[in-house]
């Protein structure tokens, strides 16, 4: 169900502690890690806590929690020094999305091309 844990969920994992990650920032409701796969010399993902499967489902079913990330990407750049930086939430398999538990993606340090391929 939307916003509950769900045992087979990485970011879940992530959430509890079961699965390590380095956390960079930790609030009530989200949590910030930096992403094993660096696509950027920083690249940081926010989660909600709460489990929602994408952006979609995080934004209809919880606006609050939605407004919560967003800040919290900000908090992230602000810590991080960055002046420019790209928010992406790849949202369904199309798009890339291989991670079911919504995460905005915080990329930063370097120049972004657009549009991203
Ligand atoms: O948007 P997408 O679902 O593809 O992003 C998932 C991201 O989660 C990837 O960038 C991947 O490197 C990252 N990841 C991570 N820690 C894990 C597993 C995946 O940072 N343990």
């Amino acid at each position: 169900m939307a916003g509950e844990p769900q045992n087979d969920c990485l970011f879940c994992k992530i959430v509890t502690g079961e699965v390590p990650a380095t956390i960079v920032r930790e609030t009530e409701t989200t949590v910030a890690f930096r992403d094993i796969n660096p696509q950027a010399p920083t690249h940081i993902l926010v989660i909600p806590k709460a489990h929602y499967e994408n952006a979609a489902e995080l934004a209809a079913g919880a606006p609050q929690l939605a407004a919560d990330v967003l800040a919290e990407t900000k908090a992230v750049a602000d810590e991080e020094k960055l002046d420019s930086y790209r928010l992406v939430f790849n949202t369904g398999s199309g798009a890339g999305q291989t991670v079911w538990h919504a995460h905005a993606h915080v990329l930063g340090g370097r120049g972004l091309q657009w549009p991203p391929g």
